[in-house]
C-alpha cells in the first residue's frame, strides 16, 4: 500500500506544469471551437423554439390563440379587428415570419395570426 501511494505520488510530481496547461488549453480550445460551430444565428434559434401552445397555462391566462379571427372584436380589452401578434409591440424576431418569439412568453414563438389580451399597439 505504501508503495502504491509513493507510485501515484511520483507519476503527479513527473507530469509538468506545462504538460497540464497544455492539455488544458488544448480541451479549453475544443469545447470554444465546439461552440463557435454549434450557435446559430439570431432567425435559427427562433426557428428552433417551440411553438407555444393554446393550451399552455400562461397562454390560457392570456387567451392566447393561433388564430386572432376566432376571437370577437367586441370582447378584446383594446377592441379592434385588425389585432394579431405580428402588429403587437411585444412581438419580436423578423416580419414575415410566420412564428415569432414574444416578450410575454420568453422560449417560445408564438403565431404571427395569432392574438392574446396582452396586445399593445407599436408605437
Ligand atoms: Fe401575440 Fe402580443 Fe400576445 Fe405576444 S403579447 S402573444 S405578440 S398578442
Amino acid at each position: 500500500m505504501p508503495g502504491r501511494i509513493r507510485q501515484k505520488t511520483k507519476s503527479i510530481e513527473e507530469t509538468p506544469l506545462s504538460k497540464i496547461a497544455r492539455r488544458k488549453f488544448i480541451q479549453l480550445s475544443v469545447v470554444a471551437a465546439a461552440g463557435c460551430l454549434l450557435q446559430p444565428g439570431r432567425e435559427a434559434r427562433a426557428q428552433d423554439l417551440p411553438r407555444l401552445s393554446e393550451d399552455d397555462p400562461l397562454g390560457q391566462a392570456m387567451k392566447y390563440t393561433h388564430d386572432a379571427c376566432t376571437v370577437d372584436p367586441s370582447s378584446r380589452p383594446n377592441p379592434a379587428a385588425d389585432q394579431t401578434c405580428a402588429n403587437c409591440a411585444l412581438v419580436q424576431g423578423a416580419d414575415g415570419d410566420a412564428w415569432r418569439p414574444c416578450q410575454i412568453f420568453p422560449g417560445k414563438v408564438v403565431s404571427a395570426k395569432g392574438w392574446c389580451t396582452v396586445w399593445s399597439p407599436k408605437p
